[in-house]
């Protein structure tokens, strides 16, 4: 077993696994600096390691003693295993409050690095950027925005580090690991709220109300010759479509001009449809509002998402996210007034009805696209065809890319959702979200109708997935008359996170509390039924009701099954008396609708 190991690691230089690559220089490569104060570990690496989590801290705190006036570290919130999560706010003129920041006529950029923490490119670009800020070398950024950046979000998943974390990734030489020390990835807890990490970034962007919020991360997938890929949710699928064509148009140009001016290779976000065989095309995904990016999209807040390709050597992607910063900075601060006005807009707009799930187009759109060349081969290994990247640029002039743009969900948005007073934890994920919940008062009644959700089918999820079984339902709407509200909550619509809640709180919504399973208590009857009291009162019911005894009838007389199935026949009886459990099956939480 040792014997073949010391193989193993003897045979495989560190990378040698990978495509060859395909050699690059650029102007960024002079942003390094390697000698001087506050040189980086990355710097002093030559472009090779990232600092650990002692380490980084250390440098944070290095930064602001060298520029107390311009730079303050606060602690956001803390892991599972105590680790401090650290911010660095930098302003100019010690301008470090919220309300600050939000009156000093500047843009707020908020900048999050490893949220899957082996993918930490952003934690060292971001130092060296402020670096050259505390040196006097980039005083104009200061002038333009105002920073809040998150050196590592995922601070367990940043010390579980390994040389042997990600095998597709090109450095740092050792690196975190994607998912927290619960072994729960940060980015799919948008809505559901599980881990400390993303409920203290979501205090940060409701106290903070960032302008932007950037989520760095690096790519798993295919090879191709961008080294920089970001994106956000298109127009054309997007709940905030003025927030996205305010990105689109204003603040990608300058973003992309600014990487190709400095030798760096901006694309689109990357996912082959095909990973053996990439001509055929790549998925046009479209983000849930359980990541990032699909929750910026809901909550109007503008989001985008950095991917940094994997297979270009560590060095060349920080230097990329280098100068992404510095050229969305410039983009942020000439047009943060016209994305601010999209924000409102989009704050201000509920629809009638909400998309909650998308599909994927069956007809693609064609890109141009600058990929790399492959071939096939026939594996040994894996006892089929597999594909061999070469290292040799291939452009496609006619890429297809599937849009996940069709419309497979849309909802109703109510007026109001009303939520039972027994769900204190669901009101305080409301809250963290940043959407207003309103207790009311002593002696509340409605005397309008209000809708409650039956399940009339389910299946839940046969594994877990982030720690908790999903559920997948089909509903009836029923209608509930003068219900006691009294020390219940109230969520309006009519708010800036509007449509943010609306997902939250409908259960036919993908990402909803209901789908992650937060109501399975509702999926079980809890109290007994014995035969003796339940046959001699279903007899006198059938009696006094000839309509259900005909029913009951012609149930037995139709489904052989069930005339056969004593307990079938019971349980249906019981079903028809008031002793049933009113509640089984029943979603808590209940709606109103206005008048059309
Ligand atoms: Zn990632």
């Amino acid at each position: 077993m040792i014997a073949s190991m010391i193989m193993l690691t003897a045979g495989l230089s560190l990378n040698g696994h990978l495509p060859p690559l395909i050699p690059w220089q650029g102007q960024s490569e002079q942003l390094m600096q390697t000698t001087g104060p506050l040189t980086t570990d990355f710097e002093l690496s030559e472009g090779e390691r990232s600092p650990n989590y002692q380490q980084t801290v250390a440098f944070v705190e290095r930064l602001v003693a060298a520029n107390p006036t311009q730079f303050r570290a606060r602690d956001i919130g803390f892991s599972q295993s105590g680790r401090a999560i650290k911010m660095l706010v930098a302003s100019e003129q010690s301008q470090f409050s919220a309300a600050m920041l939000k009156n000093n006529n500047k843009p707020t950029l908020l900048i999050q690095a490893g949220i899957h923490a082996g993918e930490i490119d952003g934690k060292d670009a971001a130092f060296m950027m402020l670096r050259d800020i505390a040196l006097g070398k980039r005083r104009d950024l200061l002038s333009k925005v105002n920073i809040l950046f998150i050196p590592i979000l995922n601070v367990d998943g940043h010390e579980r580090s390994s040389q042997y974390n990600r095998i597709n990734q090109r450095g740092p030489t050792d690196m975190g690991f994607r998912t927290n020390a619960n072994n729960l990835n940060l980015n799919r807890d948008f809505t559901k709220l599980d881990t400390p990490e993303v409920r203290a970034v979501l205090k940060v962007i409701n106290e903070y109300q960032p302008d932007l919020y950037l989520d760095v991360h690096v790519t798993d997938g295919a090879d191709y010759q961008y080294d920089i890929t970001y994106g956000f949710t298109p127009s054309f699928a997007s709940e905030s479509p003025a927030i996205a064509q305010v990105l689109e148009t204003k603040i990608k140009p300058t973003i992309d001009t600014a990487l190709a001016k400095q030798g760096h290779i901006p694309g689109p976000l990357v996912f082959a449809m095909d990973k053996r065989d990439f001509k055929k095309g790549i998925a046009g995904w479209v983000a849930s509002p359980r990541f990032s990016n699909g929750w910026g999209d809901l909550a109007a807040v503008p989001t985008i998402l950095v991917e940094n390709h994997s297979l270009k050597p560590y060095k060349q992607r920080v230097l990329g996210t280098y100068i992404l910063y510095d050229g969305l900075i410039s983009a942020l601060s000439e047009h943060y007034i016209e994305l601010e006005k999209a924000v409102i807009k989009e704050q201000k707009h509920l629809p009638q009805q909400l998309v909650v799930k998308r599909s994927y187009a069956k007809q693609p759109d064609l890109i141009s696209f600058k990929g790399v060349a492959y071939k096939h081969f026939k594996s040994a290994i894996s006892g089929q065809t597999e594909a061999k990247y070469l290292g040799k640029p291939q452009q496609y002039d006619a890429l297809p890319i599937y849009w996940q743009k069709e419309v497979a969900v849309k909802v109703d948005v109510p007026d109001k959702f009303y939520i039972p007073p027994a769900y204190p934890d669901i009101v305080k994920k409301l809250t963290i979200q940043g959407i207003k919940v309103t207790k009311l008062d002593e002696t509340y009644s409605k005397s309008e109708a209000l809708k409650q959700a039956s399940i009339t089918n389910y299946t839940f999820a046969k594994q877990p997935f982030e720690g908790r079984f999903r559920v997948d339902a089909t509903f009836n709407f029923d209608v509930k008359n003068s219900v006691d509200l009294t020390g219940w909550y109230e969520v309006a619509t009519a708010q800036a996170k509007g449509e943010l809640a609306t997902h939250l709180l409908h259960p036919q919504a993908p990402d909803s509390f209901f789908s992650w399973g937060e109501f399975n208590t509702i999926f079980q009857r809890t109290e007994y039924v014995e035969n003796y009291a339940l046959e001699p009162f279903a007899r006198s019911m059938l009696k006094e009701n000839p309509a259900m005894a005909l029913e009951f009838d012609r149930k037995i007389r139709e489904d052989k099954e069930f005339a056969s199935d004593p307990a079938a026949r019971m349980d249906w009886l019981y079903a028809q008396t008031p002793y049933y459990d009113q509640a089984y099956l029943k979603y808590p939480i209940l709606m109103s609708f206005k008048e059309k």
